[in-house]
C-alpha cells in the first residue's frame, strides 16, 4: 500500500511545469514550482514544521503550550497542522488586508485569529507586531516562531526547496525567481542553489513597488504575503543578485493572466514574481532555464483579484474582462 503516515509527511516535493503561452516571444524556458500542491495549500508548510521541532528541542514549547504568531494566513495553516498533530494551541495575529477566506481557512483548521489594522507602523501597539508580542508575553506557555528572525525558516527551503529544484532541472537551473516577504524562500533556496552550483545560478527577487527590498519605505500596497517595511532577518541580501519591483496593477493582471492562458490559478504574489521572472527573462537565451516559486493558490483570492469590480474599484483594470459574468436576458 502506498500512503503517507501524517498530512505533514506529504509536505514539500512539489512539481514544475512550464509557463507556455505567457512566454511568446521569450527564448528562455520558464518554469514555475506550484507551492500551492503542498497540504496546507502553500510554500509555509515547509517552514512549519522545522520550526516547531526545533522548539521543542530547544524547550521552548512544552506540551499544553500556545503558539502565537503574527501571520498573513499561511504560515498559520502550516503551524495549524503540525500543531493539531501535537496537541498545540494556536493564536495567529493578522493584518486587516488579509482575505476573509484565508482567516476562515485559520480558523477551520482550529486556529484563533486577532485581526490588526495595516495603516499603523509596526512600533504602534495595535499593529500587528506589537499585538503578538504582547499575547506571547501575557498567555502562559506561549512560544512566537517568530518567522521574520527564525532561523529555520531560510533552513528549511535550503534543505528541501533548493534540492528539489536542482533535482527536477538536473541542475541546469541558471536563474531563480522568488517573491520577498520574511526572506526566507529567496535566502535557503537560493543559498543552497548558489552553493551546489558553485554561483552560477543568478537569484532574482520579486518586491512590490515601495516595500524596502528595492528601495522603499513601506508604503501600502495590495499584494499579500510579500514586501515589507523593515529589514527581517530571515532575509540575507548577500545571497540575491538583482531585486525587481513590480506593481499592484502589473502583480494583479499577470495573476489573472496565468489562470485564463495557462491554468494556474494562483495568489497576487505568484503574479507578481512571474512578471518579475518574465521582465527578467526577455534578455536571456534559449540555454536559460528560469525556476519562479509560486508560493499558494488563488482560491483565497477570488473575491479580491479575480473579482472584476474590486479590480476596477482599485483602477487595476481599465477595461471590463469580457465575457465573465453574464446577467440572464428576461
Ligand atoms: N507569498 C505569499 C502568499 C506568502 O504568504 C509569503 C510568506 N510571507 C511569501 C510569498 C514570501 O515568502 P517568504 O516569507 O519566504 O519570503
Amino acid at each position: 500500500m502506498k500512503y503517507a503516515e501524517t498530512i505533514i509527511d506529504l509536505v514539500g516535493n512539489t512539481p514544475l511545469v512550464k509557463l507556455n503561452r505567457l512566454t511568446e516571444g521569450i527564448a528562455a524556458t520558464v518554469l514555475v514550482k506550484l507551492e500551492y500542491l503542498n497540504p496546507g495549500g502553500s510554500s509555509k508548510d515547509r517552514i512549519a514544521s522545522r520550526i516547531i521541532d526545533a522548539a521543542e528541542r530547544d524547550g521552548l514549547l512544552k506540551p499544553g503550550g500556545t503558539i502565537v504568531e503574527p501571520t498573513s494566513g499561511n504560515t498559520g495553516v502550516g503551524l495549524a497542522l503540525v500543531a493539531q498533530q501535537r496537541g498545540y494551541r494556536c493564536v495567529f495575529v493578522l493584518p486587516d488586508k488579509v482575505g476573509e477566506d484565508k482567516i476562515n481557512v485559520l480558523t477551520a483548521y482550529g486556529a484563533e485569529v486577532v485581526v490588526t489594522p495595516t495603516s499603523v507602523p509596526p512600533e504602534h501597539p495595535d499593529s500587528y507586531y506589537s499585538v503578538s508580542d504582547r499575547l506571547a508575553a501575557e498567555i502562559p506557555g506561549a512560544f512566537k516562531p517568530n518567522q521574520y528572525f527564525n532561523p529555520n525558516g531560510p533552513r528549511s527551503h535550503y534543505e528541501t526547496t533548493g534540492p528539489e529544484i536542482w533535482r527536477d532541472t538536473d541542475g541546469r537551473i541558471t536563474h531563480l525567481v522568488a517573491g520577498v516577504g520574511t526572506g526566507g524562500t529567496i535566502t535557503g533556496t537560493g543559498r543552497y542553489l548558489k552553493e551546489v552550483s558553485e554561483g552560477r545560478v543568478r537569484i532574482v527577487g520579486a518586491d512590490p513597488e515601495g516595500s524596502v527590498y528595492s528601495g522603499g519605505t513601506g508604503r501600502p500596497y495590495l499584494v499579500e504575503g510579500v514586501g515589507e517595511d523593515f529589514w527581517p532577518g530571515a532575509y540575507d541580501p548577500s545571497v540575491v543578485d538583482a531585486v525587481i519591483a513590480v506593481s499592484d496593477a502589473d502583480a494583479f493582471r499577470m495573476t489573472r493572466r496565468l489562470a485564463r492562458e495557462e491554468g494556474i490559478l494562483v495568489g497576487g504574489s505568484s503574479g507578481m514574481a512571474v512578471e518579475a521572472a518574465l521582465r527578467a527573462a526577455k534578455d536571456l537565451g534559449p540555454g536559460d532555464i528560469v525556476v519562479v516559486i509560486l508560493p499558494d493558490g488563488g482560491r483565497g483570492y477570488l473575491a479580491k483579484i479575480f473579482n472584476d469590480r474590486w479590480m476596477q474599484s482599485y483602477g487595476f483594470s481599465e477595461v471590463p474582462d469580457e465575457s465573465t459574468v453574464h446577467d440572464i436576458i428576461k
